[in-house]
């Protein structure tokens, strides 16, 4: 029988309408010149699919590894960094322990804590969108999760939480996890305390740089914890072809992706300045990819208008706290334009 905590879960939401400019899930906008995508075919052809991959994927454990200045021997990689989430739910603590996580954030902590057997503890960010360090002390200490979650910059917020309020947290004996997906675009990290505490580690992603489609996340830990989930990890959870395509992203074509990122970066800014400008529109800060914005109108009748002009944001409207709120990804600077033209004309 199928067991009544999967029977709960809700459905998953993902964006299923498509736009001439897609602005909805954080993705970046990567142009590869057709010759460099031919040199990726080729490498591609010359797999032998009737084989397995590298189980260990070496090659690109050792090229994430040199990209993120760690040991190839403190880093986990995994189908996307959805996948490491729930070996992490797994791996710390026992089943009916509580996982703690700030929301609004991203819904996989939820969903993986809750398909692993483990009570979900959430407690809502504060009116600045950062941690509600009361709240959250006092829920911890009457019902001592065993793990933690922070989106470091936030989805869908933005932010990065104030350091000061993880740390408390984990003064608590909770074990923490540092999600920076966005960590390319705020350059902030918890990296130093990953490889040296047992009680921390760090989530990062290729998919907000260009490789969302390959499915690689990566997870770096003090080699000993590093080790632990080496041994539950899925023999050949790197496919070959992602195993292929991304070295050859991270080593000899990595330029198109640092470019794009700081094309991103230069992009954010002038975004979101534009929408300052604008009467009553409110922009919050934002150090990730994506930016949050308010308006008088409510987000989804704005989204169905800005979809009408080509251009698809996110409605995260019904989320606590954000209210009339849309999340839109930074995109190429055409796109972005395509975004601010269709604004002006629906508001
Ligand atoms: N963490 C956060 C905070 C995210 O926003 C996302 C993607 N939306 C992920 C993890 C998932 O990343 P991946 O594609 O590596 O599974």
């Amino acid at each position: 029988m199928i067991s009544a905590r999967i029977k709960g879960l809700s459905p998953y939401k993902t964006e299923k309408r498509s736009a001439k400019v897609k602005l909805s899930s954080n993705e970046l906008s990567l142009d590869l010149p057709a010759e460099v995508k031919e040199e990726i075919a080729r490498a591609v052809a010359r797999i032998p699919f009737n084989r397995y991959p590298d189980p260990q994927a070496t090659e690109l454990k050792e090229a994430v590894a040199l990209r993120f200045g760690v040991d190839p021997s403190c880093v986990v990689l995994g189908n996307g960094s959805d996948e490491l989430i729930q070996y992490l739910c797994m791996a710390v603590g026992e089943s009916g322990d509580a996982v703690f996580y700030p929301v609004p954030t991203f819904p996989m902590y939820g969903i993986s804590a809750q398909t692993v057997g483990k009570e979900r503890l959430e407690v809502p960010l504060g009116e600045d969108l950062d941690i509600d360090l009361d709240s959250s002390l006092k829920e911890i200490r009457r019902r001592k999760p065993i793990l933690a979650f922070f989106s470091y910059p936030n989805n869908p917020t933005g932010n990065c939480f104030d350091k000061n309020k993880i740390t408390a947290i984990r003064n608590e004996g909770v074990f923490c996890v540092i999600d920076e997906a966005y960590y390319h675009f705020s350059g902030k990290t918890f990296l130093e305390e990953a490889l040296s505490r047992e009680d921390t580690v760090v989530l990062r992603t290729l998919s907000k740089i260009g490789m969302a489609g390959l499915r690689v996340g990566v997870l770096i830990a003090r080699q000993d914890v590093a080790d632990y989930i080496n041994r539950m990890r899925l023999p050949f959870n790197i496919t070959y072809p992602s195993q292929v395509i991304a070295v050859l992203m991270l080593t000899k074509f990595y330029h198109f992706v640092e470019e794009a990122v700081n094309t991103v970066k230069r992009e954010r800014d002038r975004l979101m300045d534009a929408l300052r400008s604008m009467k009553g529109v409110e922009v919050f800060p934002s150090e990730a990819n994506f930016f949050l914005f308010r308006t008088p109108l409510p987000a989804p009748l704005l989204q169905e208008k800005l979809l009408e002009e080509g251009v698809l944001v996110r409605d995260v409207s019904y989320l606590p706290r954000l209210e009339r709120c849309l999340r839109v990804s930074i995109g190429k600077p055409e796109e972005n334009d395509a975004f601010l033209e269709a604004l002006h004309k629906v508001i």
